[in-house]
């Protein structure tokens, strides 16, 4: 019976990895296996920061996903399985779509993703997907805050500063922070401890900010 199974991790943690692992692994052995994914930077592959790639079907979130797999199920040997990855930026409803797929055309999902935002929330898709797997499964790469504790959490950094505000979907590099000058955009894994202690300050500025008093920030 096929299953619907998402594998969450930080950034760092081999979500991609482990997608094409399990993809290669299936067509190895001769099964029709097709590898998805979202916004990915390079466009039409899934690559791994360990130097691997492969050939995948880049989605957006407009993209009716049983539809697609449908057809291609039901076209020549039919499909085995799908390795989704980047699925935290899947929309809610195409989650669902993939949920069907499983249910309906007995097909394996295998999805990948991220579990919060910088922001420290849930993604949507990631949302949905704890919702409706009958696997969850947490990977474990044993990455690192700056501290030695173990990183659970995205930090995203401009100009080397931690921020908890700005769009979700900032992939990369240099971004414009509104003010007309470019800014640069990185991310930090860190432990759930340093990812708040900025944040603390950030609340306790606005909130002094508000009532209009002095700022002690110890
Ligand atoms: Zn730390």
């Amino acid at each position: 019976m096929a299953e619907l199974r998402f594998f969450f991790g930080t950034m760092g943690s081999g979500k991609s990895t482990q997608a094409l692992q399990i993809h290669h692994n299936l067509r190895s052995r001769g099964l029709e296996c097709l590898l998805i994914s979202q916004l990915d930077r390079q466009t039409g592959q899934v690559s791994s920061r360990l130097g691997v790639s492969a050939e995948a079907t880049i989605l957006d979130p407009t993209v009716d996903v049983f539809r697609l797999l449908g057809q291609a199920h039901l076209r020549g040997e039919g499909l085995h399985a799908v390795v989704a990855d980047e699925a935290q930026f899947y929309a809610p409803h195409q989650i669902d779509q993939l949920a069907r797929v499983v249910d309906e055309y007995d097909i394996d999902v295998y999805a990948f993703g991220l579990l919060t935002t910088f922001q420290g929330e849930l993604f949507e898709g990631t949302k949905r997907l704890l919702e409706l797997a009958d696997v969850r499964s947490e990977l474990q790469v044993e990455a690192r805050c700056w501290c030695g504790k173990r990183a659970t959490h995205n930090a995203r950094l401009v100009n080397g500063r931690q921020v908890y505000d700005g769009e979700i979907t900032v992939v990369g590099d240099t971004a414009s922070n509104g003010s007309g000058h470019e800014a640069v955009v990185s991310y930090d894994l860190v432990c759930r401890r340093h990812w708040m202690a900025d944040k603390e300050a950030v609340d306790q500025f606005a909130l002094f900010d508000a009532d209009d008093g002095a700022i002690d920030l110890r």
